[in-house]
């Protein structure tokens, strides 16, 4: 029905070139590029991107570089080298020509000028000034304008500041200007983002208050000026917040009755039929006209790896292409029939198929009015031919450009947003430059291919539990979402009043001793969790001599059956998820998201460990027998292993140190960390509930000066699993040297200087937002925190500025509520150990910033504040402080050896991040050192469209104990 009226456009709109590798990797380049502020960087960056071996990889398949090419003005190298002329020479060879004989200095120059060019193409204007005179030719077209005014979010109050005055100096420009009636009067489109350091669901009063403030007074001075006003849409995680603000200021009176304050919904949102009706009700509420620009939605990707990771029941988000189109017909629908009173459609799309449909949907709806808008840089033939051809037609319709204003460096972010929708292989724009896509399939009806399907899901996305093929995932919760975090939370709460009153458990009994304490929270010494009777020295011997009397019937479980069990567990945990995350936050003061990861990172370590012993120990592995004889490998416990657990992970390190051991048929005595017994309770219990025999896995709950010294001095314990501190695990180690039996495994998880490098290609909000969580979340105490970030010079200023307005940011007090980013640290030995610490620091270091405590009682809580402080070397720190305490060096990019040197001369690091664009600069300082174990956790921030095996972090996280197995 529609089709010959639009494949005509499709002829018309051949010019979108933006869909390659090879573009993916220039917009690499050209992104970091702009903003590095070093010529040596900024070559080296070049000689990384446009080397041969990384063109090989990238266009072996291809040469559609000169199509690229010429998009991005590289040619204006290609026209010094004559590069493209000869049509037969590979473009591997030709770039690495073009590197060789220009040097890198032209090519950066060219890339400068690739810029510009660019920047022409899809920024309006550098300024609102220059972009509304650029639109002064468009506007004689029939075109109207919404302007962006370019930037990313705001990761502190004073950019979000600016970002506001931006915005009303923009309004006050767009509305100084007279219009004729070519077309209608321009507006303006803002990121909420932008407005506020913490728009988020967790920050809702702030929002509500600050943000609405913000938002008002740009409503007012837009209103005064009779200029519209559109919120843009953003993730899916932010939709609920943006309705409730949105609802708040449609009923003020900046809004109420003007109507020309709207706001962006995105059709691949399985909400959006319901919010539109929601918006309709709200207009007829307030009796004030809503416009609504209606979109695909631009975040895709990221939508589905983030439920991935997060382990969610499903996606917020439709999972074939074709379902967004069709709720975007169905949306439009809805829209045009509520279009007379209350709702005002604006159509935003570059789909010549969709925009052919909604004409013929208009000739149903006589008499609606709505626009249709594309973005600029984009969609201009086919808008064309649309405001030609309806005027022909006696309907004229309005038509919009979306035009982005600013400086060519804030261009690129955006870019990179446009190139991942558009580039995506299902986009309209990309099938159409496409020769293989046949003119009929994109002419195809999206209801007509929806019904070619057995099922509304799409089953090549996997599902958030089956992204891992041998495992389900492990169960999150998806606290920005109302109706997931209110059950969830009163749930836990459920269990706020709880009482545990606690002992050793030697087979499965209470085992009371006459040594008793309170347990109390960290956060508010007067709020008591419970009691506990403490294990004397006889109480670990008899653990032991209980644990040897059922090892042996255990090793001869089948590694199946035992895998069973740990199955078991990890759904036994999921079962009492609510109870063991009011644990974590009672007992060890973890903040409610990360008490949830903790529950999920244990339940993963049970079901990997399963997985991995029914893979590789269910059956005797038969080696080859070079002289004819028999050789077989066999798995079989070593008796009985001691697992010493620390409390800053009470779930998670506790069940991987057990699990491991028994799944490889050991009996095991746990000793969990003094501050968190209540929890290893609760999972013991749990374990044993599961099918773990009660006299083979034993909890001894005591000082570890009287447990851990009398079992590790015993030739009865067969092994050790240990994290912690490295001068307890050097004394472990030792009194286990001194013993006369045989030699024991001591696997020891030990902490260390944990350093990031950060260059001057990497982007300082990125940067800033990794530090902030590696370093603070969790108060600092975990085993992978960020400990030394070293910053090269060039941008070390900027990256502190941002780093210190972050830090303001953050909400510091009781982890009971949901706000709270950071609580107390866990005792206070701990406290009192990084008090001196900060001390120590005043004296040799300069305090970057030092956060305040908001709603926490500060005398009444083992309290330390995060505190970011510079320092001039690593080796000014003697070791390690688990807590909240980053050290900030800056380094000069030609001394990146000495700080190499230096790092590694700490002895040992547990993590090591790098923040680079520059992938020779990062795979080079990957590889292991020789001493440190330097694992990189956070390193690969280049450009590219998120795989499909970006693992979620309760495996990045993964401690391996396998080996107990084996050894
Ligand atoms: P099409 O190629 O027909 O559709 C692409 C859409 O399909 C994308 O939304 C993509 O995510 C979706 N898709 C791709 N694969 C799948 C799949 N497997 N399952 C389900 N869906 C899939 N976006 C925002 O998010 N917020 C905004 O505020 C915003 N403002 C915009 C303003 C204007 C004027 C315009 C033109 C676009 C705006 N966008 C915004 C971008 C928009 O959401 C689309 O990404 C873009 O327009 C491409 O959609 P299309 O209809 O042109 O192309």
């Amino acid at each position: 029905m529609c089709k010959p009226y639009w494949t005509r456009w499709i002829l018309a709109t051949h010019s979108w070139t933006l869909d390659t590798e090879e573009g993916i990797i220039l917009m690499c380049l050209a992104e970091a590029l702009l903003r590095i502020p070093d010529a040596e960087t900024a070559d080296a960056l070049i000689e990384d991107k446009l080397s041969d071996a990384a063109w090989d990889k990238h266009l072996s398949q291809s040469d559609s570089l000169f199509v690229n090419a010429s998009t991005w003005g590289l040619m204006l190298s290609g026209k010094v080298t004559g590069l493209g002329k000869d049509r037969d020479e590979k473009p591997a060879t030709l770039i690495g020509r073009m590197v060789d004989r220009l040097g890198e200095p032209v090519i950066r120059a060219a890339m400068y000028q690739a810029m510009k060019i660019m920047g022409k193409q899809f920024v309006l204007g550098r300024n609102i000034d220059e972009a509304l005179k650029t639109a002064d030719s468009n506007r004689q077209k029939g075109y109207t304008h919404s302007f962006d005014m370019l930037g990313e979010a705001a990761l502190t109050a004073a950019d979000a500041k600016r970002y506001q005055q931006s915005y009303f100096d923009a309004i006050t420009a767009i509305g100084s200007k007279s219009y004729d009636d070519s077309a209608p009067r321009p507006g303006i489109s803002i990121k909420l983002s932008a407005l506020h350091p913490r728009y988020e669901e967790s920050q809702r009063d702030r929002v509500l208050s600050e943000l609405y403030d913000s938002v008002i007074k740009l409503t007012q001075h837009a209103r005064a000026l009779d200029i519209q006003l559109t919120i843009d849409a953003e993730e899916m995680d932010r939709l609920e917040l943006s309705l409730h603000l949105f609802q708040k200021l449609y009923h003020s009176d900046a809004a109420k009755g003007w109507g020309n304050f709207g706001l962006v919904v995105q059709a691949y949102s399985t909400r959006a039929l319901p919010v539109l009706h929601w918006l309709n009700c709200l207009a007829a509420e307030t009796g004030t006209r809503i416009p609504v620009r209606l979109v695909k939605g631009a975040y895709w990707d990221s939508e589905i790896k983030l439920c991935q990771q997060m382990g969610l029941d499903g996606y917020p988000v439709f999972t074939r292409k074709v379902n967004t189109d069709v709720s975007y017909l169905a949306c439009a629908n809805y829209l045009l029939a509520k279009a007379q009173d209350n709702l005002f459609p604006q159509f935003a799309t570059h789909n010549a198929q969709t925009v052919s449909t909604i004409l013929h949907f208009v000739e149903k709806y006589q008499n609606r009015q709505f626009e249709f808008q594309r973005l600029h840089g984009m969609g201009h033939e086919l808008y064309d031919k649309v405001l030609r051809q309806e005027k022909n037609r006696g309907n004229p319709t309005d038509a919009r450009i979306y035009a982005p204003v600013g400086a060519h460096k804030d261009l690129l972010p955006y870019l990179v947003r446009r190139l991942l929708e558009n580039g995506a292989n299902t986009s309209f724009v990309h099938k159409l430059v496409d020769p293989n896509t046949p003119v009929d399939s994109l002419a195809a009806h999206p209801v007509r291919e929806v019904k070619k399907h057995n099922s509304f899901y799409n089953t090549a996305i996997v599902k958030p539990g089956d992204i891992f093929a041998e495992r389900p995932n492990s169960k999150g919760v998806n606290l920005h979402i109302e109706g997931q975090r209110q059950p969830f939370i009163s749930t836990v709460n459920g269990f706020a009043d709880k009482q545990y009153h606690i002992a050793s458990l030697i087979n499965g009994k209470d085992h009371p001793c006459e040594k008793k304490k309170a347990i109390v929270s960290p956060y508010n010494h007067s709020q008591v969790v419970g009691s506990i009777s403490l294990a004397d020295a006889d109480t670990a011997k008899l653990a032991l001599a209980e644990a040897r009397k059922a090892y042996p019937a255990w090793n001869k479980v089948s590694v199946q059956q035992r895998a069973k069990i740990l199955h078991h567990i990890a759904d036994l945990y999921e079962a009492h998820r609510h109870e063991l995350v009011s644990l974590c936050i009672r007992e060890a003061g973890k903040v409610f998201q990360d008490s949830i990861d903790e529950i999920r990172e244990a339940v993963d370590f049970c079901r990997y460990y399963a997985t991995q012993a029914e893979k590789n120990w269910g059956e005797p592995l038969m080696l080859p027998g070079p002289t004819g004889e028999s050789n077989e490998l066999q798995i079989s416990g070593r008796g009985v292993f001691f697992c010493i657990s620390p409390w800053n992970f009470p779930l998670a390190i506790f069940t991987g140190q057990i699990v491991a051991a028994l799944v490889t048929g050991n009996a095991v005595i746990a000793k969990p960390a003094d501050s968190t017994n209540s929890i290893a309770y609760r999972a013991v219990q749990l374990m044993h509930a599961a099918g773990v025999p009660a006299n083979v896995l034993q909890l001894v709950c005591g000082p570890g000066e009287i447990v851990g010294q009398t079992l590790v001095e015993d030739d009865g314990i067969d092994g050790i699993c240990f994290t912690g501190s490295t001068a307890t695990a050097k004394h472990l180690n030792r009194t286990l040297a001194a013993r006369q039996g045989a030699i024991v495994p001591f696997i020891a998880e030990t902490g260390g200087q944990n350093a990031m490098l950060v260059d001057s290609t990497s982007l300082p909000e990125q940067v800033v937002t990794d530090v902030v969580h590696s370093a603070f979340m969790s108060a600092g105490q975990r085993c992978s925190a960020l400990r030394v970030l070293y910053l090269q010079n060039d941008i070390a200023d900027k990256v502190i500025e941002l780093l210190k307005g972050a830090m303001q940011e953050l909400v510091i007090g009781n982890p009971e509520s949901y706000k709270t980013d950071i609580g107390s640290v866990i005792d206070a030995r701990a406290q009192s150990g990084l008090l001196a610490h900060l001390a120590h620091l005043s004296g040799i270091g300069k305090i970057i910033y030092q956060a305040k405590p908001t709603a926490i009682d500060t005398d009444n809580a083992t309290f330390v504040p995060p505190t970011a402080v510079e320092i001039d070397s690593i080796k000014q720190l003697e070791k390690e402080q688990f807590g909240p305490i980053l050290h900030v060096i800056r380094f000069n990019r030609k001394n990146l050896n000495q700080v190499i040197d230096d790092i590694n001369s700490t002895g040992y690091g547990l993590t090591f991040g790098i923040h680079s664009r520059n992938e020779t600069f990062y795979t080079a300082y990957r590889a292991p050192g020789p001493k440190p174990a330097a694992r990189i956790i956070c390193c690969v921030l280049s450009m590219k469209k998120p795989s499909a095996t970006i693992l979620p972090p309760s495996v990045v996280t993964l401690r391996y104990w396998c080996w107990v197995a084996v050894d």
